[in-house]
């Protein structure tokens, strides 16, 4: 591949400064180019784009269901969704359109189950409600006490190939440079980016720091009532072989105040059949491991998730439960209830881990729900990037650029 610009050294200055090389990085950065916007440097402090939650997530396409319909999220998630495919069309990159099989497990969740309906008929999405039977043709080996949700719109793909793919293209525009082993680290007066390479003025800056996209607006005085707090998601898989089927994915009905989806199977476009992910608090931004991405920051996170056990029972709830999940007795328990038949000697671990990192308010003690952008003129800030930010990310971008930019 050819690309115009080489992309080691930092530049003096650059029309727009996009801080993070994650999905929401490169698609702004993309959609700046199709705009005809010139001079673009992408700053990533990892040796290549998506080292983290972009390229360890589910890869799961959503499709607008669970989201309150005025929110942001449903204003992008199925556009998203839908020009996601069709790029991924467009570069041979391969999708599993098998849709997604919601299953209550017991008629509380049924209950639930209506309510996703409703919010996704006014998201536009499509879906059905379907009984046991259907059920039993879609996902033989899902379980449900009466009726499931169906939705067409879910697909499957491997995240790090799209982030390949956008890379080459925005390398290729000759538009855009990418600075990688380059971090972020301070503002110099309203224009002067100080980084790990030297320093970078910019007329406007895009923050897309995910995980640490709350450090950088605060240094912009921005958003300071906000942190992110970070929750591990750990997957296991189904032994190669196992003697179940599942076509496409197999989701719990959710507890809807919270933003995770609880652990589900997902059909990986290599056929894979991955569990998961949790959401178990986590000391650090990156602590992937047990111990390692642990830092100086973490007696602050366990001091906020002691505070938050105190003060707000739906963080009670998930912090009480996930960690358990660690080990594989409570893992499979958890699993187990969305099929017929399960043997705690099919699942295996797997290495893929990634970080869900979360916004909190720290005024209201409550985790913040729907996407967030600020902005003070010269400088954006995406925060809260959580899922289905992947799927969402082109429309997220299209808006960002429609909304802040004069172009
Ligand atoms: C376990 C898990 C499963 C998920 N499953 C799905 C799913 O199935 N579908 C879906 O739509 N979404 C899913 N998500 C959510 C999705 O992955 C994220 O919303 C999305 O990847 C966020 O993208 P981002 O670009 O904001 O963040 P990131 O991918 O984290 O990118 C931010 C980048 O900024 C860089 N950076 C940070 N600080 C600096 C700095 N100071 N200087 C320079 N660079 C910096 C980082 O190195 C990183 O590369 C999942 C997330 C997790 C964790």
């Amino acid at each position: 591949m050819s690309c115009k610009r080489k992309s080691e050294n930092l530049p003096e200055k650059a029309e727009i400064l996009i801080v993070g090389g994650g999905i929401i990085g490169l698609t702004i950065a993309r959609e700046l180019v199709r705009k005809g916007v010139e001079d673009i440097v992408i700053l990533e402090k990892e040796s290549e784009p998506g080292r983290h939650a972009s390229g360890r997530n589910s890869g799961v396409l959503h499709a607008g269901i669970y989201y309150a319909p005025d929110s942001f999220k449903a204003g992008v998630c199925l556009k998203g969704n839908f020009l996601m495919r069709r790029y991924c069309r467009e570069k041979g990159i391969k999708l599993l359109e098998t849709g997604k099989t919601i299953v209550a497990r017991n008629e509380n969740e049924v209950l639930v189950l209506e309510e996703l309906q409703r919010r996704a008929i006014a998201n536009n999405a499509w879906v059905e409600m379907i009984d046991e039977k259907t059920l039993s043709e879609i996902e033989p080996n899902a379980k449900t006490a009466g009726k499931a949700l169906f939705s067409h719109y879910t697909a499957m793909l491997d995240p790090r190939q799209v982030i390949n793919a956008l890379k080459n293209d925005i390398l290729k525009s000759g538009n855009v440079s990418l600075i990688t082993g380059t971090t972020f680290k301070a503002l110099r007066g309203d224009r002067k980016a100080v980084t790990t390479k030297g320093a970078i003025e910019f007329n406007i800056l895009v923050n897309a720091a995910g995980a640490y996209c709350d450090k950088i607006a605060h240094m912009f005085g921005i958003g300071r009532n906000y942190r992110i707090l970070p929750f591990k998601g750990v997957y296991w898989q189904l032994k190669p072989g196992a003697p179940y089927t599942v076509n496409g994915n197999i989701y719990p009905v959710p507890d809807i105040r919270n933003p995770f989806l609880g652990v589900h199977f997902t059909r990986h476009v290599n056929d894979e059949i991955l569990l998961g992910p949790t959401a178990i608090p986590a000391f650090g931004r990156e602590n992937y491991g047990i111990l390692c991405g642990i830092d100086a920051e973490a007696p602050g996170i366990l001091w906020t998730d002691i505070e938050m056990m105190i003060k707000n029972p739906k963080f009670r709830q998930v912090a009480l439960t996930e960690p358990g999940k660690y080990m594989k007795p409570f893992f499979y328990k958890d699993a187990a209830r969305l099929v017929k038949k399960l043997s705690p000697h099919d699942l295996v671990p797997s290495d893929k881990v990634g970080i869900r990192a979360q916004l909190l308010d720290i005024n209201t003690h409550e985790l913040v729900m729907d996407f967030l952008v600020k902005s003070d003129g010269n400088a954006i800030h995406i925060l809260n990037p959580i899922s289905p930010a992947f799927t969402s990310s082109m429309a997220i971008a299209e808006t960002i650029v429609e909304s802040f930019f004069n172009i």
